[in-house]
């Protein structure tokens, strides 16, 4: 099916030839899900121009940006306490999951990156079709050290999570190069490790690192011959500086970063991905959504410092991606998390990092930007973005969704596959 949008204005991620003229309206030809042509709108042509064949949408008065690419997603994390998710059977986490994933979807994200959890099966179902979602990117369950971030039982009950349904308690370098060989072989994208202490999890601080090197290194390796990568969770800048020596290449949140550390980052050509919202949501919903008094202090270590993060990252030159990062009730706030980093670092960098940095991280060349020859993976925003940010992170009446060249929602409401 065909899809013609006449009169758009062009949001960053768009081509220069798009932008010809300042600020420039232009018609978007796309033709199987690939946008076949961008071309400078004409009140007189443009309309009698269009293939008749072509379902038209009127873009008159508002911009259109790249879908939006959420590269910490959590669609197992159905709530904040771990071990109250693992209690559920994987068929109802993964149900939970289809239906944290549309509503992504209908907020305007085209693609996720999954990074403690999903499995082949919701990829599977994703894929072919029988639920709507953005693609499906997962990494299986996360990778974690005894007692790291990654260990859901209280130190007092003297026994490790073993298998859960968003992490993996596996220690020592044999035993790690067959996790990641596992993940690999159901499908997984990438390999999620946990190398500092975190929010939610009981018996590890969150200045210490996790993981010798030697075991990073190992996990590394495996990914690298696979031609993937590691994403690695870590706050303080030790953790971090171990993580990019050991060669992982996505460093999770970040916060506690320092100078040296954003450079040593940008140096090794290694992504910061913030997720900002999660602790101003958890800051402010924590105690309602389940979160322990623990978890909300040691929310408090981190939250102050994710801004800084972000501005001392990019100053220091590195790729800074975009997040959410939102467990159980709180996910209902991933849009905000975009207005956050704008308060950081502006709305085109923001954008930059929700669309055309993240399509990098995530190692795929035909999404991110609006060209011809890419994926039509597009969000409608009624309004002029650049008067207007809000635009962005609000979801107002004339919101539209178009993923792979198909409008999947509109006014945050998923549609059929009929368009209704
Ligand atoms: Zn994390
Ligand atoms: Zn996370």
């Amino acid at each position: 099916m065909n899809l013609t949008i006449l009169d758009a204005q062009l949001g960053t991620g768009a081509t220069d030839r798009g932008r010809a003229g300042g600020r420039g309206r232009v018609d978007l030809e796309i033709v199987d899900g690939v946008i076949s042509g961008v071309t400078p709108h004409d009140p007189d042509t443009s309309r009698r121009a269009t293939d008749p064949g072509s379902t038209v949408i009127e873009a008159a008065g508002a911009t259109v940006v790249p879908g939006l690419i959420d590269a910490h997603f959590h669609a197992y994390g159905v709530g904040l306490d771990s071990l109250e998710i693992n209690a559920q059977p994987l068929s109802l986490v993964g149900i939970k999951g289809a239906a944290r994933c549309g509503a992504a979807l209908a907020r305007g994200f085209t693609t996720v990156r999954d990074v403690a959890g999903g499995d082949a099966g919701l990829a599977a179902a994703i894929s072919e079709g029988l639920v709507a979602a953005p693609e499906y990117l997962f990494t299986g369950p996360a990778l974690s050290q005894t007692g790291g971030h990654g260990d859901e039982h209280p130190g007092v009950l003297n026994l490790c999570s073993g298998h859960g349904h968003m992490g993996e308690v596996v220690d020592g370098v044999d035993a790690l190069r067959t996790a990641v060989r596992r993940r690999f072989r159901m499908g997984a994208h990438a390999i999620k490790v946990m190398a500092s202490g975190g929010v939610v999890s009981p018996t590890d601080p969150i200045r210490f690192s996790q993981y010798s090197e030697e075991e990073l290194r190992a996990v590394v390796d495996e990914a690298g011959r696979r031609d993937s990568y590691v994403a690695a969770h870590a706050y303080p800048a030790q953790a971090i500086r171990r993580a990019v020596r050991a060669g992982v290449r996505s460093i999770e949140h970040g916060n506690l970063l320092d100078q040296q550390v954003a450079e040593q980052m940008a140096e090794a050509e290694a992504f910061l991905v913030p997720t900002l919202i999660a602790y101003d949501a958890m800051n402010r919903r924590g105690d309602e959504a389940g979160l322990s008094a623990d978890g909300l202090r040691k929310n408090r270590e981190v939250l102050q410092r994710g801004q800084d993060a972000v501005r001392l990252a990019l100053a220091a030159g590195v790729q800074v991606g975009w997040g959410s990062d939102l467990m159980g009730s709180l996910e209902d706030e991933q849009l905000g998390g975009l207005r956050l980093q704008v308060d950081a670092s502006g709305l085109e960098e923001t954008l930059r990092s929700a669309t055309e940095v993240n399509a990098r991280l995530l190692q795929l060349s035909d999404r991110g930007r609006i060209e011809e020859g890419l994926r039509a993976d597009l969000l409608i925003l009624p309004g002029d973005l650049a008067d207007d940010p809000s635009l962005l992170w609000e979801e107002r009446p004339g919101r539209v969704v178009i993923k792979e060249g198909r409008v999947v929602a509109r006014d945050g409401r998923l549609l059929g596959p009929d368009g209704s």
